[in-house]
């Protein structure tokens, strides 16, 4: 509905939507009744008819026609960049993401400076759990079927390297969960309106609390995204030490709590 929409205001906008005119001597001024709009409407159409041949109707011609077009999905989800949020570092894709992790001396250092103590109980010269990303298999998956998540770069995934749950933490809707809720979460009411208010609030048209669908809510979200550009691309991840990330956090709050002296880790955006 919403691209039917975008498609009419392309038509209309490119239209020659050119105003027609009629000037008027003083004298002819004075004769016509503007208080009655069929009969101010009759007499400028005569004089228009009279002084430049023309008639003030105008014929119809049919333009362009509304097509239903099908929206590009895979390069959508290719595009997301991950970031390090460790590093203040971006990543093309998860590959360079996980070997920065595991060989990229930086990475240990910049745990090093930002966790101290916590970090050197537990080193990074020991293989991890896992090193696959939730957040990003999700993002791929719901591409395909033209559900693009929104809102990514408002969650950060945290992670341990020795533990194989992650959490993720959601700054739009103050919340956080595990990876057994994250459809739910991204495909949920609150993210989807909690994203909006964050980005742009005056996206939401008037009653938008009770009478908008997932689907149009989407998709407002992400003409934002969209507008705001490739910087909404990305998705933050955060390598926390394992003496820090255990037991995990279940509450927004809590995690706040757990990584007070990293709030800037957590909330950077480059
Ligand atoms: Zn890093
Ligand atoms: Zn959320």
């Amino acid at each position: 509905m919403l691209d039917f929409a975008k498609q009419a205001e392309e038509i209309h906008g490119t239209a020659n939507t050119e105003m027609k005119k009629v000037s008027l001597e003083p004298a002819e001024f004075e004769l016509v009744n503007f208080t009655c709009y069929a009969e101010a409407f009759k007499k400028l159409e005569s004089i228009s008819k009279e002084k430049m041949k023309s008639s003030l109707i105008t014929s119809v011609q049919p333009g362009r026609k509304l097509v239903m077009q099908s929206v590009p999905t895979c390069p959508v989800a290719l595009s997301f960049k991950i970031r390090c949020q460790d590093c203040n570092q971006m990543f093309a894709d998860i590959s360079q993401y996980q070997k920065h992790v595991s060989h990229d001396g930086k990475h240990k250092q910049m745990m090093n400076q930002f966790f101290g103590k916590a970090e050197k109980a537990h080193s990074h010269d020991q293989p991890g759990i896992r090193r696959t990303l939730g957040l990003y298999t999700h993002i791929l998956e719901s591409s395909k079927k033209n559900q693009t998540p929104v809102g990514v770069p408002l969650v950060v995934t945290c992670f341990s390297t020795h533990v194989q749950e992650h959490i993720y933490v959601c700054f739009a809707c103050e919340d956080c969960f595990t990876e057994s809720s994250l459809k739910q979460h991204f495909d949920s009411r609150k993210h989807l309106i909690h994203t909006l208010l964050y980005l742009n609030p005056w996206r939401l048209p008037f009653a938008w609390k009770y009478h908008l669908g997932i689907e149009v809510l989407r998709s407002l979200a992400l003409e934002e995204e969209k507008e705001r550009g490739p910087k909404q691309m990305m998705m933050k991840v955060l390598d926390i030490p394992y003496e820090m990330f255990l037991p995990i956090p279940s509450t927004f709050v809590e995690v706040l709590k757990r990584l007070e002296l990293q709030h800037t880790l957590l909330k950077r955006e480059g």
